[in-house]
């Protein structure tokens, strides 16, 4: 299937490491111009390397976006380079363990605006280029947000929120044809997982007891089955999709109670 992504543009915050490294490679390989705005330098000059040995086009803003001014620069950076915007994948975040009895409520905030505000950011600063070019919207949250997780008040109400903002900015956006849907992974092995698995005083028994719970295989989503859905959903095969939660989990969200000790 031919998504006729070739040389379109997509910002992808986080677009270098993890699921969003696997997202910019979905874009490459399908011909599309991806945009990563992500600090990391080294995983970004590899990256570019990569697409560069295979004649795939991209581009790396390397900023971490914490206050709106990053946005509104990495947008008039890509109309500067590449003229247009085609789609966005909001993808940057961390589970950064802000619980509500060992948290505080200033961490809180912070831990929410890190989390969500650049979600808004981007998406406000770019509207005038997605209007032009019926662009597509793609919301990475994430299955805490539905089932709790513990210990991450900051986090969860920041997936929650960019669920309610997917559904909130498919009908603001209908009169222009933007589309806007979200991807919801549940466990994925990613630099941040990686981090948050070794926090386990044995990580490598945390992981089994996770995997024996996925009905799917019961193994770890990889990042490129999210990258798969997402690039879909920034084509135009996915052209009457909107509004939708689309969770790529190997049935973890849901099928577990159905199934009960499988
Ligand atoms: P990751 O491995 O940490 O990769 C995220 C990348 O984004 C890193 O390069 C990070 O840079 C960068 N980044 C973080 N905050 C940023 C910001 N404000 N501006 C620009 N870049 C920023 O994370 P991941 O596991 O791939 O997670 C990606 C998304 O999937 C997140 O929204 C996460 O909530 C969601 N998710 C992941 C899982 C999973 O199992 N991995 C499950 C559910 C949801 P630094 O490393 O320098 O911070």
């Amino acid at each position: 299937m031919d998504l006729n992504l070739k040389d379109k543009v997509f910002l992808v915050s986080g677009g270098a490491k993890g699921i969003g490294a696997a997202i910019s490679s979905s874009i490459a390989e399908e011909g599309g111009i991806p945009v990563m705005i992500d600090p990391s330098e080294n995983e970004a000059a590899n990256l570019l390397d990569e697409f560069e040995k295979k004649d795939q086009k991209a581009f790396q803003y390397p900023q971490r976006l914490t206050e709106p001014e990053h946005a509104k620069e990495a947008i008039s950076y890509v109309i500067k380079n590449c003229g247009k915007i085609d789609g966005i994948v909001n993808n940057a975040g961390a589970n950064d363990g802000i619980g509500l009895e060992k948290g505080n409520p200033l961490d809180f905030r912070k831990s929410v605006v890190n989390n969500l505000g650049h979600y808004y950011d981007l998406v406000h600063f770019a509207l005038p280029y997605l209007k032009k070019s019926k662009g597509s919207i793609v919301n990475i949250s994430s299955k805490t947000a539905l089932t709790g997780q513990g210990n991450t008040s900051g986090y969860t109400a920041a997936k929650g929120a960019q669920l309610s903002l997917t559904r909130e900015w498919a009908v603001e956006l209908l009169p222009y044809g933007i589309r806007v849907n979200a991807v919801i992974p549940a466990e994925v092995m990613t630099p941040l997982y990686r981090k948050w698995l070794d926090s386990f005083e044995d990580p490598k028994a945390q992981l089994q007891k996770i995997t024996s719970r996925i009905p799917l295989d019961r193994r770890m989503t990889s990042a490129e089955e999210i990258a798969n859905t997402v690039v879909f959903l920034l084509s135009e095969k996915s052209a009457h999709t909107t509004g939708q939660w689309i969770f790529v989990d190997g049935g973890y969200t849901h099928l577990d109670r159905a199934i009960g000790n499988f």
